[in-house]
């Protein structure tokens, strides 16, 4: 990571703007930076401080980027991650997924996990997600501290929640440390500088007891904090919730308090959510968090249709290479557009044309699939796809305020070279941005002001000495990890 400058004038031609309160939109702009935040946007014709021209030059004090016809756009937010899960990356066979794979493998494995490993992992896991344009996460793992100084050896921003669990789950034995060091995170303000903030990390309803929801929601309200937990992941989490409340997770959590307490709650996966659960979430404080190619995996791919019915907000999250064997979040939105397809392909229209093979038939799926078409494709338009890695995510939380170009938010963005193959003709950027596979047309990416790779090229990235030694690091630490395993 190179220094950041103090003062900077970012500007192109093209620059993805708004997307909060008007409309997304791609029009020529400059960016006003001032360390790790965006100042000011201004008018692409106004005049700059320094002569303009020079792609980089330097001028009276102030930096100037010109990037011409390049489009810049913010960074990607990836709102539920496990970066250190990497390590996992092809030691869960598809096997595994049969069953309850957080049970039956990830526990197993993270009981033998030292505080190194998890700093040696996350530092490498943060080296991918910046790589693929990500520059901010809500992460959540075992030894928050450690965890935290991986993600801030990369340089990779966000919310880091130490896992907490007093029911099951290898965490039992860790509660009160990671309560202290969620605490400690909470204060830590070098990290804040560093764009690295606390979150509260219940693991899930299953794994935390009544009591200690109670404690978390207290904890919010003291030191407004979010909460970020794993919540109706599982039928076995289902189940454990009827066996020991006789209700659902929701509604377990709801008694317990930390449902309609005044704290943000980020609730991810969400796979066994009923109507009636719905129903007990406030849009204004609840979001949900969707991960299409890690629930294809592991489970089944959550209702998002039914949560876009209720007006619920939902963000599109990778999960972790555990699960999803990559963590890049711009492959999921083409899962997230085609969903409203699901209807169909899963209708009993579907079965009956299967069975009879007739035009009648074949023509009741048509009716069945245009109909979804018409109640679904508003969300799937560029700018609603983009707008759950970028806008909603990025307000998740105020002392970090990413997902848009506009002045007060951080100046984490993206540069891509827009006459790349993965753009060209380039007639609608932000359509090949959403639904193309535009990584080999990413050339800069700044996160908190600071430019990432070589020479401010992120295409570097994985050339860099520091790179290569953390994955060297993280090999060693892995090797140790297996033989502790046997
Ligand atoms: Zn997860």
């Amino acid at each position: 990571m190179q220094s950041r400058s103090s003062e900077r004038i970012v500007r192109s031609r093209r620059v993805a703007l708004g997307g909060v309160t008007e409309p997304l939109r791609v029009a020529p702009a400059n960016l006003h930076l001032s360390g790790a935040r965006i100042t000011a946007i201004s008018d692409y014709d106004a005049p700059l401080p320094p002569a303009d021209g020079a792609r980089v030059g330097v001028g009276v004090g102030v930096v100037v980027e010109d990037h011409g016809d390049d489009l810049i756009t913010p960074s990607f937010v990836d709102a539920h991650v496990h970066a250190p899960m990497l390590y996992f990356r092809g030691l869960g066979s598809a096997l595994a997924m049969r069953g309850n794979v957080v049970e039956d493998v990830f526990y197993a494995v993270e009981s033998k996990l030292e505080p190194s490993d998890v700093r040696a992992f996350a530092r490498l896991g943060a080296y991918e997600l910046l790589r693929v344009g990500t520059g901010t996460i809500w992460e959540h793992y075992y030894f928050g501290e450690e965890l935290a100084a991986g993600l801030r050896d990369a340089g990779i921003t966000g919310f880091v929640a130490p896992t907490l669990q007093d029911r099951s789950g290898p965490g039992v034995p860790w509660l009160e440390q990671q309560l202290d060091a969620t605490i400690a995170l909470c204060e830590d303000d070098d990290l804040a500088e560093a764009g690295l903030f606390a979150a509260l990390g219940p693991h899930a309803t299953d794994t935390v007891s009544a009591a200690l929801w109670q404690r978390i929601a207290t904890l919010a309200q003291e030191r407004g904090l979010p909460v970020h937990a794993h919540v109706a992941q599982s039928y076995e989490e289902v189940e454990r919730a009827w066996q020991t409340a006789g209700c659902s997770p929701v509604e377990m959590l709801q008694r317990s308090g930390a449902l309609d307490a005044s704290h943000r709650f980020l609730m991810v996966h969400g796979i066994f959510l009923s109507d009636a659960d719905l129903g007990r979430l406030d849009p204004a404080r609840h979001t949900l968090g969707f991960c299409p190619f890690s629930q294809l995996q592991f489970s089944v791919p959550a209702d998002v249709l039914r949560w876009t019915a209720r007006g619920l907000p939902w963000v599109v999250a990778t999960d972790c290479a555990a699960c999803n064997d990559g963590m890049d979040v711009q492959k999921e939105l083409r899962f997230v557009s085609g969903a409203r397809a699901l209807r169909a392909a899963h209708s009993s229209e579907r079965e009956a044309f299967a069975r009879a093979g007739s035009l009648t038939a074949a023509a009741e799926l048509e009716r069945t699939r245009q109909a979804a078409y018409d109640l679904d494709h508003g969300w799937s338009d560029p700018a609603a796809l983009l707008s759950r890695v970028w806008s909603i995510p990025g307000v998740l939380d105020p002392r970090w305020p990413a997902g848009a170009l506009e002045a007060g938010r951080v100046a984490n963005y993206c540069v891509w070279d827009i006459e790349d193959p993965a753009f060209w003709p380039g007639i609608d950027p932000l359509r090949a941005l959403a639904m193309g596979s535009p990584l080999p047309a990413l050339r800069r990416h700044v996160v908190a002001g600071r430019p990432v790779g070589r020479d401010g090229d992120v295409r570097t990235l994985g050339e860099q000495a520091e790179v290569r030694e953390a994955a060297r690091e993280a090999r060693r630490r892995l090797e140790l990890l297996l033989a502790r395993l046997n």
